[in-house]
């Protein structure tokens, strides 16, 4: 399973320098260190800090904590978000990734 790129700068990665090597590498899950097989890891994408490309990949437990705490931190730092009745296009979308990884 992908996650949409769109949606990858939003949420927050442990910082790179803190990592193993398994985990630069998506071998191993980003935020928790649980082995991954190609069924069950979320892709992120890749990542360039300083020049490195790195390639995290998680577990749908801890990505769906991650992308749930970028949901509701996301409209307090969002110029678009209008208040709870009013939220922007990607505050929408971190909900809809939300439900789906919840499946
Ligand atoms: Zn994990
Ligand atoms: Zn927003």
């Amino acid at each position: 399973m992908a996650t949409p790129a769109a949606l990858v700068p939003h949420i927050v990665l442990p910082r790179l320098e803190l990592l193993s090597d398994a985990r630069t590498r998506g071998a191993e899950c980003v935020w928790g260190g649980e082995r991954l097989t190609g069924e069950t890891a979320i892709d992120l994408g890749v990542h360039t800090d300083n020049g490195f490309n790195w390639f995290p990949r998680a577990c749908r437990r801890c990505t769906r904590s991650a992308v749930r705490a970028a949901r509701d931190t996301h409209p307090a730092r969002c110029t678009d978000c209008k208040g709870p009745t009013a939220l922007c296009d990607t505050r929408q979308a971190l909900h809809e990734l939300l439900l789906e990884l919840r499946r």
